[in-house]
């Protein structure tokens, strides 16, 4: 008896003697146009240091498949300089993104679409040199004909354009992508505690601790936050605002979210926050549903139950799902 309490004694102490608290291990890289925060809520910092730097390579490698910006050559750019007809092959992980995106094309009626190039690059928004001052009404109907989801297809050969100069973006879904392939990183890992934040765009992966994940949501006009979501499990949240990337012009704003109806910047919304089950469908929809406004969205949305979305209309009231879970509203958008 005595020899088996003191082993169980021994046993204890040495337990004791190894078991750390779990901490939030937290990284900061620059991807993506933005500032993504890695966190992993763990007693291993060894092993979640090292989960962090194999997900940000992952995501580094998503950045430079889609990326239509810098120097490097990718499938994306191969298929914008392609003229009419010349078949193209994507690498896989952009045909599988591509086809995904054609599809919620037609699910939102046209107002997410991948094949932007040319209209976004006139808008001149994320470039390296940001234009200051909008485009003349007959460069966006030239940048329009060239722009369209009807104006690709897939063949045998590979991807094809019928009209000229035609270019595909996938500014509005490939962080969304990006980060939903750095969290199956953390899966391999085994980690079951996490967040990875793009700029306010995040997955997020079981509990903080014992207690649900606290996300913030930006108000878009005001520097407090519009309100709180506690959320747990594994889930996406996605907010597509006109603050992230715009100017003021003779009084009034221009933002990078573009209706591919006018070629102009969309004008229902000040911010839509999407929750969906990833991170690729949570970034889709909100810039389809940013476009679509509130009245439409919501239509169009019934019958839907994998999305929980919130608008901050463009008269500043609040729109949203029934379900969409935000707590400690702000009383009043300005
Ligand atoms: P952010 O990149 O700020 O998170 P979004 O996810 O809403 O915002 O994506 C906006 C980007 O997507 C633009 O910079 C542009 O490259 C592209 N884009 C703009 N309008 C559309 C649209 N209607 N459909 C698809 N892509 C769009
Ligand atoms: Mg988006």
């Amino acid at each position: 008896m005595t020899r088996y309490s003191a082993l169980g004694l021994i046993l204890l102490l040495n337990l004791s003697g190894c078991t750390q608290a779990a901490q939030d291990v937290r990284e900061t890289r620059f991807l993506l146009g933005t500032l993504v925060e890695f966190t992993i809520h763990t007693k291993n910092k060894q092993t979640a240091l090292e989960a962090i730097s194999k997900a940000a390579q992952v995501m580094r490698q998503v950045e430079n498949a889609f990326t239509i910006y810098g120097d490097v050559d990718n499938t994306v750019k191969q298929f914008n300089q392609a003229d009419v007809g010349q078949a193209v092959r994507l690498a896989p992980e952009v045909d599988k993104l591509l086809l995904q995106s054609i599809n919620i094309h037609q699910q939102s009626d046209g107002a997410f679409d991948p094949t932007l190039g040319i209209l976004n690059k006139l808008w001149g928004f994320s470039g390296e040199h940001p234009v200051r001052q909008p485009p003349t009404d007959s460069q966006i109907r030239h940048a329009l004909a060239q722009s369209g989801a009807q104006h690709i297809q897939k063949t045998g050969q590979g991807w094809v354009k019928d009209v000229q100069g035609l270019a595909l973006d996938f500014g509005a879904i490939a962080k969304g992508y990006a980060i939903d392939q750095g969290i199956q990183v953390f899966k391999q890992y085994g980690f079951t505690q996490a967040i990875i934040n793009a700029g306010g765009d995040m997955r997020i992966l079981g509990k903080h601790g014992d207690k649900p994940w606290r996300i913030a949501i930006r108000h878009p006009r005001g520097s407090q936050p519009l309100g709180w979501l506690r959320v747990e499990h594994d889930t996406s949240i996605v907010t597509s605002g006109d603050y992230e990337r715009f100017y003021i012009y003779q009084g009034q704003r221009y933002h990078h979210i573009l209706n591919p109806e006018t070629g102009k910047p969309a004008k229902k919304s000040q911010s839509v926050t999407v929750i969906a089950p990833t991170a690729t469908l949570a970034d889709a929809w909100s810039t389809a549903l940013f476009v679509l406004g509130s009245e439409q969205g919501l239509m169009m949305l019934k019958g839907q139950e994998k999305l929980d979305v919130l608008w901050v209309n463009a008269d500043a009231s609040l729109s949203q799902t029934h379900d969409f879970p935000i707590r400690d509203l702000a009383h009043k958008t300005e």
